[in-house]
């Protein structure tokens, strides 16, 4: 008996005209997410893509690495069989044997998409439903509430047999939506953010900024930790550590103490949009955004105001998918994502080192550019690319 994978597409099947894009660009990341573990043939039909393996491997593995590819609705583990009726009902007998004998009441369910089997639908249902009756001692049909659905499905080259559907990652195919450049710290939001854009379809690049002595190796080795935890959705990351010392140095030494996170909150942008466009003119992505964990109001950092004058400093849209979350909002997606463990290790980040008490939450943007001006803003910039460290983050 050959174990298979049935893939529902997600919002993929509305997609129009773009469908194949969309279609292509999700089977890549699919091939991609199952590289090592095997040959596979891959056959879409009726928005469902087949995934059988052409030789012995565990195929729970499999289905574990496709329930964190994005643009997935549901897939399933079924059993495939040739298209004889005995032989099908044998296959379902013996493949959810297990799984029905936990179960009191069942209805079946069939899709016959090739027309030239000799059962239609309601035949097929009928008699499943009648021999699993007759097989399994504990069952009785409830076509309204049953506890499980026996699924038969007659397509072209086999049948199919099964009886779970598990909700995909659901979002659209990543690499569909663009490129984009995440902000991260090793705090609980920026991971989430991250996490949501990738899942409208944004490849990701990541940047962090580090300020040793001030931030040790274990804050660095934190945010590294968090990027392969996104890995299981995102494949590999590209990583950009850029060493920030000098420039909160001087931000402290040359600025207004409650301009100081403003300041820098710019700076990061600034030299973020720099490594954009260095990225882009080599040719193989191409970011048009960025995007951090900010929440409007959650810290006096992200007021609308303190958005505003950051916003000003770069000249790309800055995607905010937390804007409107609350933070418990935000610590339930960090906890089904896994990142929340890792988050609240108590590592300081380069926001917390030099942060006034009181911050300004009206900053006024004529301020800040006076402020700014008594810093070497290209140089300071020049000299953290330079000490800008870059590689890739793989899942653990
Ligand atoms: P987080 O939980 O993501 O750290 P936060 O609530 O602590 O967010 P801030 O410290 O004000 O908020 O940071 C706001 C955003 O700025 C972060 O979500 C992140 O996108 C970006 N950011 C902060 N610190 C860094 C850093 N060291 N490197 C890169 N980006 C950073
Ligand atoms: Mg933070």
């Amino acid at each position: 008996m050959k174990e298979v994978i049935l893939i529902k597409e997600g919002e993929i099947a509305l997609k129009g005209l773009n469908r194949s894009n969309f279609e292509i660009r999700l089977l890549k990341n699919i091939k991609q997410r199952l590289k090592f573990l095997g040959n596979f043939k891959y056959e879409y039909a009726q928005s469902t893509l087949t995934i059988e393996p052409l030789e012995e491997c565990d195929m729970q593995i499999v289905a574990e690495k496709i329930s964190t590819v994005f643009g997935i609705a549901s897939y399933s583990l079924a059993a495939s069989s040739e298209k004889d009726f005995t032989t099908i009902k044998e296959i379902a007998k013996k493949y959810l044997k297990e799984h029905l004998t936990q179960c009191k009441t069942f209805k079946v369910e069939a899709r016959r998409s090739d027309k030239k089997f000799p059962l239609k639908s309601p035949q097929i249902c009928a008699q499943m439903g009648e021999f699993l009756i007759n097989e399994f001692s504990n069952l009785t049909v409830d076509v309204h509430n049953p506890d499980t659905i026996v699924r038969v499905e007659i397509r072209d080259k086999a049948a199919y047999i099964y009886a779970k559907r598990l909700p995909g990652a659901g979002g659209i195919p990543q690499g569909c939506g663009g490129d984009g450049m995440l902000l991260i710290s090793g705090g609980i939001d920026s991971p989430v953010a991250g996490w949501m854009m990738a899942k409208r379809g944004l490849k990701l690049q990541a940047v962090h900024f580090i300020s040793p002595p001030y931030t040790s190796e274990r804050a660095l080795k934190k945010v590294e930790k968090l990027l392969s935890i996104m890995c299981k959705w995102c494949d590999c990351i590209p990583f950009h550590c850029v060493n920030f010392t000098e420039f909160q140095e001087e931000i402290r030494n040359k600025c207004p103490n409650d301009l100081f996170t403003i300041i820098m909150r710019r700076m990061m942008m600034k030299i973020s949009q720099k490594i954009i466009q260095n990225q882009n003119t080599q040719g193989y992505c191409n970011i048009q955004t960025m995007v951090t964990g900010e929440s409007l109001g959650q810290v006096a950092s992200q007021t609308l105001g303190a958005m505003v004058c950051t916003d000003a400093a770069c000249n790309m849209p800055v995607l905010r998918p937390l804007i409107g979350m609350d933070k418990s909002e935000i610590v339930n997606i960090s906890k089904d994502i896994e990142t929340f463990e890792t988050s609240i290790l108590p590592y300081e980040d380069c926001c917390t080192v030099f942060t006034p008490k009181h911050p300004k939450t009206k900053p006024r943007l004529s301020d800040i550019e006076r402020a700014e001006s008594k810093l070497n803003i290209d140089g300071l910039i020049q000299n953290a690319l330079e000490k800008t460290k870059f590689y890739l983050i793989r899942e653990e």
